[in-house]
C-alpha cells in the first residue's frame, strides 16, 4: 500500500515548528510508512512584497530539499515543492519566486483576499451572514483568478474561508455556489491542474475536508480526476495525519486515485 502527504512545512517558512526541517520530516515519514512526500514550504507573495511575514528562505530550502531527495533515495520519493499563497496578487513577484529553483510540484493557494488579512485573521463570529457569503463570493472569484497564473500544478484547499467559518460555528450553504465552483473545477482541468483535498481540518477534528465532501463529489461530477492530499503538517509530528481518512472520502466522493511525482513523472496511487 502506498500513502502520500503531499502538502507539508517546515522552519523555512514563517511558520514551520524549529524541529521540521526536510530532513526530521523525511524521518518521520518512514517512521509512519510514507511512500510519498513533498515539502511545499509556504512563499505567499504579498507577504514577500509587503514585507509581513519573514521572508521564504527559497535557497537554503532547496538546498536542504535536495539533500534530503539524495539521502532517502530508494527508500522514500521525495519531491521539491512550494506552497505558493496569493500569486495573481503580485505576479512578478510569484514569477521571480517560481524562477529560482526549478519546483517540481506547486500548490496554488489564496490565504487572503487583495487587501485583506488572512482568512485566519478574520472575525467571521462577528459577521452577519450577507458578509460572510460576499467574502465567500469573493474569494471564489480571486481562486478562479489565481489558478490562470502559470506553473502551479494543484489548487490547495479551495475552501480554507470555510475551515473559518466552521471555527466560528456558522453554518455554510455552498449551492448557491455551485455554478462558479464548476466553472473553476473546469478551469483546472482546462489548464491540467489537480485539486487538493487538505485534510488538517480532519485532524484538527473539524469533521470537514478542504474541500467537503460534497464539494469533492462535485468535482468527481464534473470529470475532475487528479487530485492531490495532504496534511498540511508544520512539525513532524503532524505528518500523515488524517491522510487514510481524507483516502476514504476520496474513494466516497467516487475519486480513486491521488497523484504524485516520482522521478518527474506524475504517477497515480489508489486511495484504496
Ligand atoms: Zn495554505
Ligand atoms: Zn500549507
Amino acid at each position: 500500500m502506498t500513502l502520500c502527504d503531499y502538502h507539508t512545512h517546515t522552519s523555512f517558512s514563517f511558520d514551520g515548528a524549529p524541529d521540521s526541517t526536510p530532513d526530521s520530516l523525511c524521518r518521520r515519514a518512514l517512521e509512519i510508512g510514507l511512500t510519498d512526500l513533498c515539502i511545499t514550504d509556504h512563499c505567499d507573495v504579498n507577504g514577500e512584497a509587503e514585507g509581513i511575514y519573514d521572508p521564504y528562505q527559497a535557497d537554503a530550502a532547496w538546498e536542504a530539499m535536495t539533500a534530503a531527495q539524495e539521502k532517502y533515495r530508494g527508500r522514500l520519493y521525495l519531491t521539491r515543492g512550494i506552497e505558493l499563497g496569493n500569486a495573481s496578487q503580485y505576479p512578478e513577484v510569484a514569477r521571480a519566486v517560481l524562477a529560482r529553483h526549478p519546483y517540481e510540484f506547486v500548490i496554488g493557494s489564496l490565504h487572503n483576499l487583495r487587501g485583506v488579512p488572512d482568512f485566519a485573521m478574520l472575525k467571521f463570529e462577528e459577521m452577519t451572514p450577507a458578509l460572510v457569503a460576499q467574502l465567500f463570493d469573493r474569494a471564489l472569484d480571486e481562486t478562479a483568478e489565481m489558478i490562470r497564473f502559470p506553473g502551479l500544478s494543484t489548487l490547495g484547499h479551495l475552501t480554507y474561508i470555510h475551515r473559518y467559518i466552521t471555527l466560528a460555528g456558522q453554518a455554510f450553504d455552498f449551492k448557491p455556489y455551485y455554478e462558479k465552483i464548476r466553472a473553476i473545477f473546469r478551469l483546472l482541468m482546462e489548464r491540467d491542474m489537480a485539486l487538493e483535498l487538505n485534510v488538517s481540518t480532519l485532524w484538527r477534528g473539524l469533521g470537514i475536508g478542504m474541500p467537503t465532501l460534497e464539494l469533492l463529489k462535485l468535482y468527481a461530477d464534473c470529470g475532475g480526476r487528479l487530485v492531490t492530499i495532504g496534511s498540511d503538517a508544520h512539525c513532524p509530528a503532524n505528518l500523515g495525519r488524517a491522510i487514510r481518512k481524507g483516502y476514504a472520502l476520496l474513494a466516497a466522493a467516487g475519486l480513486p486515485h491521488v497523484t504524485v511525482i516520482r522521478e518527474g513523472e506524475r504517477v497515480e496511487l489508489p486511495v484504496e
